[in-house]
């Protein structure tokens, strides 16, 4: 077997705790027997409580980008808005002209939000039905103010709301219906502490309706397959069982350590985080409220040769992100998302802390 022996503090894939491992181990079941449908059924009403939604909650066996195009599949019928400001939404974009739909991207710089006023501007043209917004910009840290911008869609109610929460659902409250988002799309292996490869949806009768309208949905992620078998808490396809298993017992752990107490934990590691940053000698990436409370995104102001840090941590077993796309070198990022607890931060900034004594 191979030997994976660093600590990880980058955004994704993060640490996964010994019980989770071990549910992804349970003997295997069809997933057309019963058994699997009762696990299913379990898992969504887990979701939609975790979620605040009455909506379908619906398991996509791929990773987030899979169901992300998949959305674009289903809900864009005339053209789309791509709000972008960083690596994940400006990918959103090309796969939403890589589907073939007619597409524009509205950008924010990076380390800036996606503001109500730019979402109504775009949207007043009166051109789109259908928009991609990332709550959580993984690539700098910034969370956009999703309640704000979720005020304005209410006036454009032919527009199908597509919502990434890829890095921030479960570790802040997110109210779907009372925000009134159509479909909400996350992957498992960030904000949720699961191994890769399995990502939930949530899909509103509206967008439900788009697509019954669109063509060309495909198969693998045709929305109204999905519907048809979340009526029997069943997928289209086979599922990722074992993962399923994993997030069967993960929302347990959610409801046992309470939801109010893990958005307040994240709270407190985000706020660790960030004062260690400012009282190493870095910046902040992003304007401070609208700082992530998943992970940090800091701005290497001290000089430090990330390259050369990161091989330090490495050596001594932590995994470090030294800055994602354009903005690597100039950029770290410290994950504090999942089950990760305030212990840990301070062990791994200490670590850091010891290093950059050494390095300068
Ligand atoms: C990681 C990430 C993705 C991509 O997820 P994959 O699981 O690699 O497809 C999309 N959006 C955000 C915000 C992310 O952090």
């Amino acid at each position: 077997m191979p030997q994976f022996d660093k600590k990880l503090f980058i955004p994704g894939p993060v640490e996964v705790a010994p019980e989770i491992l071990a549910a992804m181990a349970t003997p295997m079941v069809g997933h057309r027997m019963k058994e699997y449908a009762e696990m299913h059924a379990r898992v969504k009403v887990g979701l939609k409580k975790l979620m605040f939604t009455e909506q379908r909650v619906l398991l996509s066996t791929s990773s987030a980008f899979g169901i992300m195009e998949g959305a674009i599949r289903n809900l864009v019928g005339k053209r789309c808005a791509n709000f972008c400001n960083g690596a994940f939404s400006d990918k959103w974009h090309d796969v939403t002209l890589r589907c073939g739909k007619e597409a524009d991207a509205f950008k924010a710089e990076w380390g800036q939000p996606i503001t109500a006023e730019l979402v109504d501007k775009a949207l007043a043209t009166g051109k789109y039905d259908a928009i991609t917004l990332i709550h959580n910009e993984t690539s700098t840290g910034v969370m956009s103010p999703l309640p704000e911008i979720c005020e304005v869609l209410r006036r454009y109610p032919d527009v199908v709301s597509i919502i990434d929460t890829v890095s921030s659902m479960s570790a802040v409250k997110i109210p779907l219906d009372e925000l009134g988002i159509d479909c909400c799309i996350f992957g498992v292996q960030k904000a949720f502490a699961l191994p890769p490869g399995l990502a939930v949806f949530t899909a509103s009768e509206k967008a439900l309706a788009r697509a019954a309208a669109v063509p060309n949905r495909g198969y693998y992620f045709d929305f109204l397959e999905f519907a048809v078998n979340d009526d029997k808490d069943n997928t289209p396809s086979t599922p990722c069982i074992s993962q399923i298993a994993a997030l069967d017992v993960q929302l347990q752990r959610f409801f046992a350590e309470g939801l109010e107490n893990r958005w307040a934990r994240h709270a407190h590691m985000a706020e660790f985080v960030r004062s260690w940053a400012k009282e190493s000698g870095y910046g902040l990436f992003p304007e401070e409220r609208f700082c992530s409370q998943t992970l940090t995104c800091a701005s290497n102001v001290r000089g430090t040769d990330l390259a050369a840090l990161k091989k330090m941590l490495g050596d001594r077993g932590y995994a470090f992100d030294d800055g994602y796309g354009k903005i690597k070198g100039k950029t770290f990022r410290i994950a504090h998302m999942g089950d990760m607890q305030l212990k840990d931060l301070k062990e791994f900034t200490a670590v850091i802390t010891e290093c950059l004594g050494i390095i300068g």
